[in-house]
């Protein structure tokens, strides 16, 4: 990797990209893998490969006790801990979620078809906008899902008010916050649940994973009883039930990771102190923060104002993309405007949402990529950035108008 002098030797303009091996969003924290390895052999020595293994246990223990919680339910994914979850609290008719998510997080209604009713986020921290939310309340609305997105805590008072209030459920789709705080309180322990995600591109994760985590004993009993089939013993069925279940080798790869978590997030600390100084100055982009010292700091986002920035968001992904960093929109064009919802829903209009999706670039960070790389990149977004006519123009011409 060699970096670029000047302008003319960005790959846009035929050069060789800096990158030979490209640079991903979100590959995944990977612990000791001698360790994983040794857990793995010793569980198929075992021969108890899913099931409630001793492993998945182990592994649900220690996020309660990380968490501080009382029940932590492991799962297959973070799609189904979201569809269990939102199953078990009884959700119907209408819920209240903000388009600007995974779309995951409606999907999960929509699959049990309940109606997503899309909400605002607050452009400051990208997360629901409780105003908003009162006043998309109707008698159909059972409850509000809120998203921790980019580890970035809810309004949780405000909403917990709200929920009161009306009598709503008050679910967080925590997939992005696992290790984050709120106040000095781990995410996790707000609304009626929470759930997490330890999906590979997540700060830990278990392969594919997920979980529910709450304070509620009836709750927790329920969600344990569906996520295995609704067996509450050998063949006796008591619930409606499907298949959640969190299998071994996931959750030895969970609790490696889990041992190596405090490192994961001190890394994403470094790249984002990083980040913050190389990206210094660059007039019309802006790193996405809230206090990182309560944040797993995961996730590496810019906002890119098209009124002041010399290139829009699209370009400087071009340039970047070139280069073999495979800088990502997140969210884009927004949860309402994807099908089905845009077909089923239509004339849904959420100016800010939609603002947010035409601004938002997520880059590399975590344990993949080095200080040396992170260098590299700063120098890339300034060098376009400082050149924006002339290479908005050389994009023009490589499009052929
Ligand atoms: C990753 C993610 C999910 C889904 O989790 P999976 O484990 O991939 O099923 C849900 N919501 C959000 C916000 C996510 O980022």
């Amino acid at each position: 990797m060699k970096q670029k002098a000047c302008i003319d030797e960005l790959a846009i303009f035929g050069f060789a990209p800096t990158f030979e091996e490209v640079l991903h969003v979100g590959r995944p924290n990977i612990p000791d893998p001698q360790r994983v390895a040794d857990r793995v052999y010793d569980l198929l020595n075992r021969r108890w490969l899913t099931n409630n293994g001793p492993l998945v246990k182990e592994f649900e223990q220690q996020v309660a006790h990380r968490i501080g919680c009382r029940h932590c339910i492991a799962m297959c994914n973070g799609t189904i801990a979201l569809e269990i979850a939102i199953r078990g609290l009884g959700l119907t008719g209408e819920v209240i979620v903000p388009s600007f998510t995974f779309v995951a997080t409606v999907h999960a209604l929509q699959w049990q078809e309940i109606t997503p009713v899309f909400c605002e986020v607050d452009p400051q921290t990208h997360t629901l906008n409780p105003d908003h939310v009162e006043t998309l309340i109707t008698e159909r609305t059972t409850g509000i899902i809120g998203v921790h997105t980019w580890g970035s805590p809810c309004a949780v008072e405000r909403l917990a008010a709200i929920a009161d209030a009306h009598r709503l459920v008050l679910l967080y789709d925590a997939a992005h916050a696992f290790g984050c705080l709120y106040r000095g309180e781990s995410i996790g322990n707000f609304g009626d649940a929470e759930v997490f995600s330890f999906h590979a591109t997540k700060v830990l994760n278990t392969f594919e994973g997920g979980a529910v985590v709450t304070n509620d004993d009836d709750l927790a009993h329920r969600v344990r009883l569906m996520k295995n089939f609704g067996f509450a013993g050998r063949d006796m069925v008591i619930h409606l039930g499907s298949n959640g279940k969190m299998n071994e080798a996931s959750a030895a790869m969970g609790l490696e990771s889990l041992g190596e978590l405090d490192r994961f997030i001190r890394v994403n600390r470094r790249n984002l102190a990083q980040y913050r100084t190389g990206l210094a100055g660059i007039e019309g982009l802006t790193l996405f923060e809230r206090d990182d010292a309560s944040s797993n700091c995961h996730y590496m986002v810019v906002e890119v104002d098209p009124s002041r920035c010399a290139l829009s968001r699209d370009d400087l992904m071009v340039v970047l993309h070139a280069e073999g960093v495979l800088a990502r929109r997140y969210f884009y064009p927004g949860s309402h405007r994807m099908e089905p919802y845009v077909s089923k829903y239509p004339g849904v209009h959420l100016p800010l949402t939609e603002a947010l999706t035409d601004r938002v670039m997520v880059l590399p960070t975590g344990t993949a990529v080095s200080e040396v790389e992170i260098s590299a990149i700063c120098h890339l977004v300034r060098l376009a950035c400082q050149h924006g006519e002339t290479i908005a123009q050389q994009l023009r011409f490589l499009k052929g108008d």
